[in-house]
């Protein structure tokens, strides 16, 4: 797989140029944050009310959507979560083993492949046609090449079949040692909520500063510069990296909620389904309609030095984000709330003439 990125890592040292390849269009942008730290740290906090408060109000319509929805179709009645649950439970007589450490693997890698055989199959076939207008680096990857997908492959099943299994399995005695979390009556939604606002908080200051970690010099050529090799990332990329980095990276941050707050089992899924289709989301390479904006994580691999949080919150703390707000791609990042590609609406600029 050919690297883009020169033997040269990123610096450490905040908003600092790094040595990414320079497009034409930013030339004229600086790094350098002009804001002053006052102003960046308000937005941060006014960011991060704005968000949680949004991905909670959008948790509970969807959670309300679907009960209403599976109570109409099966007839449910009562508590409709609580009853699939304890059949699950029963099911499996309760088994820790089982629900604890098989379920958890089985839900991860079934979330995982099954919005990456969509993509895959778009990514390789071209069809449907359509979706090439929604693509965010338009020409890359179209189709992506056989090499590069079957190295991502072998990369991708040992990192979820070895490392976040055993992974898993260190995190049995642990959970164990916090508290009871394979047990058969649910937690209430409001608890749920909490726990979710946590998991998110706790999420993106273990993303963030491994991430940043990920980037000193010493440390990027060995360990970070796999993930990176693809600029223009596509799904399966999501967990494309060196074993350290996915647990240092992706299994801690994600886990590490759960953890603290001694979370319920299904909470566990629920959290990690949320994670996983974040992450194929935010590497998958198509900006789609109702769904959230991958825009920043895309241009993070393509200009490295930007958004290396998942919620923009300490990017903007830390002003590691004003080369991004500078740049096309921050108009696009939007929810798009209708057909019309996001490239469509925000056109490229016109090349400027030398
Ligand atoms: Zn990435
Ligand atoms: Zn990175």
């Amino acid at each position: 797989m050919a690297s883009l990125l020169s033997e040269d890592s990123c610096h450490f040292v905040e908003n600092e140029p790094c040595c990414h390849p320079v497009e034409e269009d930013d030339e004229n942008i600086e790094f350098e944050p002009k804001e002053p730290k006052k102003s960046r740290v308000k937005q941060s906090i006014h960011k991060s009310f704005f968000i949680l408060g949004g991905v909670i109000i959008i948790f509970v319509a969807i959670r309300n959507t679907l009960t209403w929805h599976l109570q109409r179709c099966w007839g449910a009645s009562g508590d409709f979560w609580q009853a699939l649950w304890a059949q699950v439970y029963d099911y499996f007589e309760g088994d820790k083993w089982i629900i604890g450490f098989w379920g958890t693997n089985v839900v991860a890698c079934v979330i995982f492949w099954y919005l990456n055989a969509f993509f895959l199959f778009v990514d390789i076939t071209g069809r449907p046609s359509f979706l090439r207008s929604y693509k965010i680096q338009a020409d890359k990857n179209v189709p992506v090449k056989k090499p590069q997908l079957i190295k991502a492959l072998k990369v991708v099943l040992f990192n979820q079949l070895v490392v976040s299994t055993l992974f898993t399995l260190a995190c049995m005695p642990l959970m164990e040692w916090r508290c009871n979390s394979v047990v058969r009556e649910l937690p209430t939604f409001s608890w749920v909520l909490v726990e979710l606002a946590v998991f998110l908080i706790v999420e993106e200051i273990g993303f963030y500063y491994s991430h940043r970690l990920l980037h000193h010099p010493l440390i990027y050529k060995h360990v970070h510069k796999l993930h990176h090799e693809w600029t223009s990332p596509i799904g399966l990329t999501a967990i494309y990296a060196h074993p350290v980095e996915h647990i240092v990276s992706s299994l801690l941050p994600s886990s590490l909620g759960p953890i603290i707050m001694g979370s319920h089992i299904a909470t566990i899924w629920m959290w990690f389904i949320m994670v996983i289709s974040s992450a194929v989301n935010a590497h998958c390479g198509y900006h789609l309609p109702f769904f959230p904006s991958p825009e920043a994580h895309d241009f993070h691999h393509l200009k490295f030095t930007n958004c290396f949080g998942t919620l923009g919150i300490l990017d903007r703390l830390h002003g590691t984000d004003v080369l991004f707000r500078k740049s096309k791609q921050y108009d696009r990042h939007i929810l798009l709330t209708n057909l019309t590609p996001v490239a469509a609406t925000f056109p490229d600029s016109p090349k400027k003439s030398k």
